[in-house]
């Protein structure tokens, strides 16, 4: 078999954990399979990277970020290697320029366009084990070092896996599968067996880190066989993500995803004429910021109020864009003292009053919804961020999720 392993940043945190990683290659090696092991940087090194930038400046080119960043993935790559051939295993690490990924230019979130899987194939056809440098590419374009996005080193590997082929892509990181919720919030949460790719979908892209959602959208479209498990007990079996009609039990709920990493933006006395809400939207959206929940409430005399969020991260960004509005609002302003509570089953679909009892389990804890939206197989709620963990366990334990 052709097995594609991913180590994300805890895993290889230390120069023990890389030897212990070494450990886990070398017996999957030694029983008879391929190996493309895909690491992220040691865990802490680009918040580091980023701290070193800011200390210069708040909003510093991308292009160079991505050449700081992506240091951090190639330090463990070539220790990794350098471990293992030092205990006699054919080992070549590489970048992601050497592993053929190629990216568009949107430098800190490019997107792959390509994998030139030639060079990787012929390492293993030599007996190498493969180590590549996760969350990393080359623009087609300008045959600059780009970056994925932060957790990107998963759809580096579930990128790998859908172009070569390989039979499994196995995610390996600091819990032993995927939880009903994140288990340091909630220490009753329950692992899953299974989980579908759309529901894994949600999860992540609603603030489950432990998979990056754009590794998920990769591994449905591509039809990866994806694993989630643990490098601290390798023996342990972890949960397959997987197509919906391979799961028999469907519970209405699956799980709850928490997100802390949106901030939302208020305008108030917006004036009320047709084109004002595609006009932000648009500026923003050329500003590559990611809209997610959108509220507008009618005021009065043809004014109106308009909520929305946006990753944290684009604040800095944001704020400039806003400013050419300034005219058109009576006020802006910013709560970075909120967060996003989740709810996420496929089993919504078919099921009455699933929303209201989430809206009586935050009720019965005193917390005020702010924003709420739905989909098909979500619901999501903006709450003030102190209530963050509350809400999580009180909603999980709404839906018996711990049975
Ligand atoms: P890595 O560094 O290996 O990429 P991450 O820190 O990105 O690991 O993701 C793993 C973390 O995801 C876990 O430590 C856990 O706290 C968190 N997590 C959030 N939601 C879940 C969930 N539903 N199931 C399991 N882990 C979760
Ligand atoms: N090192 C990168 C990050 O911290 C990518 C990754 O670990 O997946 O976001
Ligand atoms: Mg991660």
């Amino acid at each position: 078999m052709l097995k594609v392993l991913k180590f994300g940043g805890t895993s290889v945190g230390t120069l023990e954990r890389i030897q212990n990683v070494a450990e886990i290659i070398k017996k999957i090696k030694d029983d008879g399979h391929d190996v493309i092991a895909v690491v992220s940087a040691m865990s802490g090194e680009t918040n580091k990277l980023i701290e070193y930038a800011e200390h210069y400046s708040k909003t510093p080119s991308e292009r160079e970020m991505d050449m700081l960043l992506s240091s951090g993935e190639r330090v463990t790559s070539a220790l990794l290697s350098i471990a293992l051939n030092e205990q006699g295993y054919k080992a070549t690490s590489m970048s992601g320029r050497e592993a053929g990924i190629y990216t568009n230019n949107s430098h800190t979130k490019a997107r792959i366009e390509e994998i030139d899987t030639t060079n990787m194939k012929n390492a293993i056809n030599e007996g190498n084990i493969i180590i590549v440098a996760g969350f990393q590419g080359v623009t087609l374009e300008g045959h600059r070092v780009s970056t994925l996005g932060r957790g990107g080193s998963d759809l580096t590997a579930v990128a790998i896996a859908g172009a070569i082929q390989a039979d499994v892509c196995e995610i390996y990181t600091d819990v032993d599968g995927i939880y009903t919720t994140d288990p340091r919030i909630e220490p009753k949460a329950k692992k899953l067996e299974k989980i579908s790719y759309d529901e894994m979908l949600e999860l992540a892209s609603l603030g489950a880190k432990v998979l990056q959602n754009r590794s998920v959208e990769m591994a449905k479209k591509l039809n990866v066989n994806l694993v989630s498990r643990s490098s601290f007990t390798p023996e342990v079996e972890g949960t397959l993500i997987t197509k919906e009609e391979n799961i028999m039990e469907k519970p209405v709920v699956s799980g709850i995803a928490l997100d802390k990493n949106q901030i939302r933006v208020g305008m108030y006395g917006v004036i009320d004429r047709p084109g004002i809400a595609s006009t932000i939207f648009t500026a923003l959206a050329d500003a590559n910021i990611n809209v997610d929940m959108i509220v507008q409430t009618r005021g009065a005399d043809g004014k109106t109020d308009l909520d929305f969020t946006i990753p944290r991260t684009d604040w800095e960004v944001c704020k400039k864009v806003m400013s050419q509005f300034k005219e058109e609002a009576e006020k802006i302003d910013y709560n970075d003292t909120i967060c996003k509570v989740s709810i996420v089953g496929v089993g919504m679909k078919s099921h009455t009053g699933v929303a209201s009892k989430a809206f009586s389990a935050l009720a019965n804890e005193n917390i005020n919804i702010r924003i709420i939206s739905t989909s098909e197989i979500k619901i999501s709620m903006i709450i003030e961020e102190k209530y963050a963990e509350l809400a999580v366990r009180a909603l999980h334990d709404a839906y018996d999720l711990d049975k």
